[in-house]
């Protein structure tokens, strides 16, 4: 079976480095899990309850979504629960990128010493290399609700020094690994998967006993393959962006999930690169200069038209659900469910 993760480049035959890990070939072969771990995405469907008419359903989802991003301008503590110096040296170095065009600061600790975690959850972004067990694998928190994990990031087999050498002795190129971490981070940035935007229609293109197989071979239990999989519900919030085929936050899948195999939209090959459309999405959504943060590209202009900074997301909703004639119990179990997933 093809490797997804080290695909499309060639590999550099290289001896053995006596401190490198040698890992089974077949468990690089594992495509982010962003959602890993308990429900780390609000339950858009719910807190905009049908019975709301559309436009404020609408407006409901957006202040939702606001609070998984982060501030622009704001500082976010990264701090690492393991991992040898120069491993996290590679995590700040690549993961930084994403500040050329996000008005965020990453901030890792001091040079030379970056960031242990204290383990008392009080830093933002919480990094580990965890290799084994069911918290392995590529994942992260979806934005803001990093601050709610302990462990918010998983990074397998980059916690050492030297990169990981599969089986056949063929180091992990450093590309791979700049590309796992870029794409890990826009997750903690708020980014979504890109074959799951409703605007990819990749739902439509999947075997869905292959899709299975794939995830059952991972070892990813059924729910969790859809998870991975399924579209994101059409919310214009999510991703009012055209489907972008080149973002770093697209899967890149083998050809036989596919009706189509190759042919199909959704079978890209791996990026290895911040797209134009992730850089673009990125300044709107942390935009410079004090400019006003939208939910996401394209966001409807009711909350717009207030400073998101000033507002408080939590009695923004709940003055949309009184306004929009719901019984007030229903509204204050609404807020309470809200209220507590931001907590
Ligand atoms: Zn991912």
């Amino acid at each position: 079976m093809r490797r997804l993760m080290f695909g499309t480049i060639a590999f550099l035959l290289l001896p053995l480095p006596l401190s490198a890990q040698q890992v089974n070939a077949d468990t690089y072969d594992q495509p982010c899990a962003a959602q890993y771990n308990k429900a780390l995405y609000p339950d858009l469907g719910r807190l905009a309850p049908p019975e709301a008419p559309a436009a404020t359903r609408s407006a409901l989802r957006a202040v939702v979504v606001r609070t998984l991003t982060w501030k622009p301008g704001e500082l976010i503590k990264v701090c690492f629960r393991s991992g040898t110096p120069a491993a996290r040296e590679r995590v700040a170095k690549y993961a930084s990128e994403w500040m050329r065009y996000a008005n965020v600061k990453l901030e890792f600790g001091e040079p030379g010493n970056l960031r242990s975690c204290k383990g008392d959850n009080s830093e933002a972004i919480k990094v580990d290399f965890v290799d084994s067990g069911p918290k392995s694998g590529f994942w992260s928190a979806l934005g803001t609700l990093s601050r709610k994990d302990e462990h918010s990031l998983n990074l397998s087999y980059l916690g050492r020094d030297q990169l990981p050498v599969n089986r056949e002795g063929q180091s992990m190129p450093e590309a791979e690994a700049r590309r796992l971490i870029l794409h890990e981070f826009g997750h903690a940035l708020g980014l979504l998967h890109e074959h799951q935007s409703p605007k990819a229609n990749c739902g439509a293109e999947y075997y869905e006993e292959a899709v299975m197989a794939y995830g059952a071979l991972r070892g990813w239990p059924r729910e969790q393959t859809i998870r991975n999989f399924k579209q994101y519900s059409e919310a214009p919030e999510l991703n009012a962006t055209e489907v972008d085929r080149k973002s770093i936050m697209h899967y890149s899948l083998p050809p036989w999930l596919f009706k189509q195999g190759e042919k199909s939209a959704c079978y890209v090959q791996t990026n290895f690169e911040i797209s134009e459309a992730d850089r673009e999405f990125m300044a709107r959504v942390y935009p410079a200069n004090g400019g006003r943060p939208v939910a996401s590209a394209g966001a409807p202009a009711p909350v717009l038209t207030r400073s998101a900074a000033a507002a408080d997301p939590v009695k923004e909703y709940e003055a949309l659900l009184l306004k929009s004639g719901l019984n007030k119990t229903r509204v204050d179990a609404l807020v309470a469910e809200f209220k507590n997933d931001l907590k």
